[in-house]
């Protein structure tokens, strides 16, 4: 059981449960949001405990969302019972994992084309796509990946006249992850299941167009998918390692060649 009282750390006695409002700027938006936690009568001194450090988290994230037009986690919930839809049967409608419904609900902030979505399936409709993985192609993006991810690894991937052998490998598993932690990949490309392993869908074409691509034009990576594509590169720190982890995964051998992989299959990956 969490401490009901807290004690002044400079020795002042029991701190006093508080409302208050808070001001700051989140993400670059002005925002004003409401927490309890423990204030010193004597020297103002401002504690919280777990839970209501948890709660101040998700009333931040809530206020956020209100100001810039995004569903709160309690709008997302609310609609969802109104609708009737389990937290599963919308992951479904969004061709989705239920873990990003419940890190919606809870506090974590969804983007704004998985928002149009949520504002979409709630209506009951049906909308995602699990062979983009809930994006549209964005080449642009291939590329500002690849070279986020050869810039942490300090190695070059994308290569001229090269048929992506490793860069599709991480590029795969960079995009299932994004989709499996955030409901959308980075990308919008398709993958296919070839002898090779996993490749992107028209490769040979795409090869040249990532390279020139102007990544500037591109809209930027986000903290998360930095993150993600970080994390890949610790999972898999030589192109062999991803190779092999790649030939491992029952979503690539169980299809036959050429069959697509769809984003869906992100949740039974096995080596990330
Ligand atoms: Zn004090």
């Amino acid at each position: 059981m969490e401490k009901k009282k807290l004690s002044c750390p400079a020795g002042h006695g029991e701190m006093k449960l508080t409302h208050k409002k808070k001001h700051m700027t989140f993400k670059g938006v002005d925002i004003d949001y409401p927490v309890n936690c423990f204030v010193c009568p004597t020297c103002g001194l401002e504690a919280s405990t777990l839970t209501q450090a948890a709660d101040i988290q998700k009333s931040m994230a809530d206020a956020y969302r209100k100001k810039v037009g995004l569903m709160t986690g309690s709008e997302i919930t609310e609609g969802r019972k109104r609708k009737n839809l389990s937290q599963e049967k919308l992951a479904n409608l969004m061709k989705i994992g239920i873990a990003s419904i419940k890190r919606w609900e809870a506090g974590i902030i969804q983007s704004k084309s998985m928002n149009k979505m949520l504002v979409q399936a709630l209506s009951g409709e049906s909308c995602g796509d699990s062979l983009t993985g809930n994006r549209s192609l964005s080449i642009p993006r291939i590329k500002l990946s690849l070279r986020h991810l050869e810039k942490f690894m300090d190695m070059k991937i994308l290569k001229e006249n090269d048929r992506m052998l490793y860069a599709a490998k991480y590029m795969w598993y960079i995009d299932m992850e994004t989709y499996r932690e955030t409901g959308q990949s980075v990308t919008g490309a398709t993958y296919a299941s070839l002898p090779m392993g996993p490749q992107l869908n028209n490769y040979k074409d795409l090869v040249a167009e990532i390279i020139k691509a102007p990544e500037k034009q591109a809209e930027p990576l986000t903290e998360e998918e930095k993150l993600i594509i970080e994390k890949v590169a610790c999972a898999f720190p030589t192109t062999r390692q991803v190779y092999d982890a790649s030939h491992r995964e029952v979503v690539w051998k169980e299809k036959s060649a050429g069959q697509f992989i769809p984003y869906s299959d992100a949740f039974r990956l096995t080596e990330l």
